[in-house]
């Protein structure tokens, strides 16, 4: 269970510090909880990176895959998403990926709008995502994932995303998922969507080994 990198009540107004807590010492804490109960008679899985469990849904026995592929999932998709925020956050991305944003969507406000609008329209709960095909010429593609499913299933890397479960904005923002969206933008981490970004060219093998330093 990662910490989180800074206080919980540093993306004040954007994110409320119960929100949070909430969200990060009961909701990520429950699924790291859960995942663990599942492996408790599997020993030979337990030393393996919640990633691999996450990509490896055949090597994980039948009676606990889909409790695993959740809770994995969970405890991937949150590690990444405390990191895609930050107190300092918001603004434009700069570099390779300001480049590659303009070259796949014609602009960054175009890219806002799709990610704003996926995000509002996905049904139930779920992650939306700008990720990186990892096949063809490594298009960025605005997704959404239902549940607590990775792009990385899908062959895309993940660059930034946001969390539109309930859990996620219902305290402060109640219905209105769009504004919870819109007010983001204000902590959204371009420094790791661009350290994301750069990573999105190693070998998939070395995200299983070590989600600790790439990804989680
Ligand atoms: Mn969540």
């Amino acid at each position: 269970m990662p910490a989180l990198p800074y206080a919980h009540d540093a993306l004040e107004p954007h994110i409320d510090a119960r929100t949070m807590m909430l969200h990060h010492d009961k909701h990520h804490a429950t699924y790291v909880e859960k995942l663990n109960a599942a492996l408790e008679k599997h020993p030979d899985l337990q030393d393996r990176s919640a990633i691999w469990l996450l990509l490896n849904p055949r090597k994980v026995p039948e009676a606990i895959r889909t409790a695993v592929a959740n809770n994995a999932g969970g405890h991937v998709n949150h590690s990444m998403f405390w990191r895609a925020m930050a107190p300092d956050g918001g603004g434009e991305p700069k570099g390779a990926l300001a480049d590659a944003i303009k070259r796949d969507f014609g602009s960054f406000a175009k890219f806002k709008a799709q990610f704003d609008e996926a995000g509002e329209k996905a049904f139930g709960s779920g992650w939306v995502w700008l990720a990186k095909a990892q096949h063809g010429a490594g298009k960025l593609e605005v997704l959404t994932t239902s549940g607590h499913a990775n792009p990385l299933e899908q062959a895309c890397f993940p660059i930034l995303l946001n969390d539109v479960w309930e859990h996620a904005y219902y305290l402060k923002h109640e219905n209105r998922r769009g504004e919870y969206l819109k007010g983001w933008w204000q902590v959204a981490n371009w420094q790791e969507a661009a350290r994301r970004f750069e990573s999105s060219e190693l070998p998939s093998e070395q995200l299983w080994e070590n989600d600790g330093g790439l990804v989680l």
